[in-house]
């Protein structure tokens, strides 16, 4: 069966899928959107909803791998790598220790922080434009301490990106209590980065489909992609379940399940599903006011309407989506070290997903080396919920051949090698 022939055909509705296809549908490109389960069902749905603007360190940078090496010795740390001998996590992590160099990171810096800029404006935009109706709030984040050694790597972390432009405010004392007033007295200091968002992510990635959907865009669930037709350079097909879709161009965008799509394309992409936790429990009066980092257990909390969300854990374990209760339950005694009232007894919903992360903590947003009508939109990492929207744009420049708004040399797909 032949479907019909949009020009642009998306793989993955998640929030870079909705966000291409909400800015070329504006552009006035025809385009379909296949997902193999529904919109908004893989990592986009569940995650921490906050728009890291400016607090952009990367996640590969110096003294990362000792500290990695120390929590791989404590169960249920922030990060667990699950021991095997994968061929494509020891790529990845050859290419994780490379990223983690000093010059490394301070390049990788700017280039974030083009992207986060870009989004804030984008979101800013698009909030104003559309019913988003997903509680977006411009309100900052405050990162949280109860260890002076973690604190003065946090007010380095501060000045570091201070010295990009970078706003930040420590607090202390009756300060920080007059912030946060639900902080136990253990928590010494708090740095508070004004340019931060959040949101609800789900309701947000629905409401962008929804418009992307009055704007023409045909979205096609439970259809997935499993290979291609390929005449030379050119992908002619796509196959799915529901039989071959056509189209001028195609876009991947499937997230951490990308390089699985992109391998039998002759691409090799580094991007690991990261595997994290988040429980969303009803709001209590003793609920934080800002968004929190509760930075000696990596926990995000943040509040999201009627209720609080925890999120916490990167774990590098292949695809395995069981829910373990013991990392549960080690969210709850993590907030519980600086939240006076975690109510354990109302019922959580317990989530888990996969961050597309590639090793240099950029996205892979580009031109396939290898075809004249694929591009990929990938890798986003713990920040995808923050450059969705951007992303959306520099796709759609990239297809009318425009001069996109931010460098994409970085994001190339070719800065990892690719078979010949
Ligand atoms: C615990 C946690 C907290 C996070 N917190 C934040 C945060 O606060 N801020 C932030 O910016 N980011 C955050 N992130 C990261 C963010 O969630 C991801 O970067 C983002 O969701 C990636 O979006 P995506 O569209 O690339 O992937 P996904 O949302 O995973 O979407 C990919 C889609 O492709 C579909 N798909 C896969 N294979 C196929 C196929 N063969 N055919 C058709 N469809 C297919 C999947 O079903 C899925 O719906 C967090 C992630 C986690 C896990």
């Amino acid at each position: 069966m032949t479907a019909r022939q949009p020009e642009v055909l998306i793989v993955g509705g998640g929030v870079i899928g909705a966000c291409s296809a909400y800015f070329l549908a504006k552009a006035g490109r025809s385009v379909t959107l296949l997902e193999k389960g529904e919109i908004c069902s893989g990592s986009s749905h569940g995650n921490a909803g906050l728009t890291a603007y400016s607090h952009v360190t990367p996640l590969a940078a110096p003294g990362v791998l000792a500290q990695s090496l120390r929590w791989l010795l404590r169960p249920y740390s922030p990060f667990h790598i699950k021991p095997r001998l994968d061929p494509e996590l020891l790529r990845w992590l050859w290419h994780f220790r490379a990223a983690c160099s000093e010059n490394r990171m301070r390049s990788t810096i700017p280039v974030l922080l083009a992207l986060g800029q870009a989004s804030r404006r984008l979101h800013v935009q698009l909030h104003a434009t559309e019913n988003l109706h997903c509680d977006y709030q411009y309100s900052g984040r405050l990162y949280v301490f109860n260890s002076r050694t973690h604190f003065e790597a946090g007010l380095h972390e501060a000045e570091l990106l201070r010295g990009y432009g970078v706003e930040t405010r420590v607090l202390a004392g009756a300060e920080l209590q007059r912030t946060e007033p639900h902080l136990l007295p253990s928590v010494i200091g708090g740095i508070y980065y004004p340019d931060y968002g959040s949101l609800i992510p789900d309701r947000f990635v629905h409401a962008l489909a929804q418009a992307a959907r009055r704007l023409g865009v045909a979205i096609e669930s439970s259809t997935e992609v499993r290979g291609f037709e390929i005449s030379g350079r050119r992908i002619t097909a796509v196959r799915t379940e529901r039989g071959d879709h056509r189209a001028e161009e195609v876009v991947l965008a499937a997230g951490a399940f990308t390089p699985l799509l992109a391998r039998p394309l002759g691409l090799r992409l580094p991007i690991q599903p990261a595997k994290g936790y988040s429980l969303t429990m009803k709001k209590t009066a003793a609920c934080p006011q800002l968004p929190l980092s509760l930075e000696e257990r990596k926990l995000a909390a943040t509040p999201m309407g009627d209720r609080l969300r925890l999120c916490s854990a990167l774990e590098l374990v292949g695809y395995d989506s069981a829910i373990n209760p013991r990392r549960v339950a080690a969210i709850y005694a993590g907030a519980r070290d600086y939240l006076a009232k975690i109510d354990e007894s109302s019922p959580a919903e317990p989530w888990c997903g996969f961050r597309p992360l590639t090793p240099d903590s950029l996205p892979i947003i580009g031109r396939s080396p290898q075809h004249d009508n694929l591009t990929i939109a990938a890798g986003h990492g713990t920040l995808g919920i923050t450059q969705g929207p951007v992303t959306g744009q520099l796709v759609t420049q990239l297809l009318a051949a425009e001069q996109p708004d931010i460098d994409l040399h970085p994001l190339r797909v070719s800065r990892f090698p690719q078979p010949r």
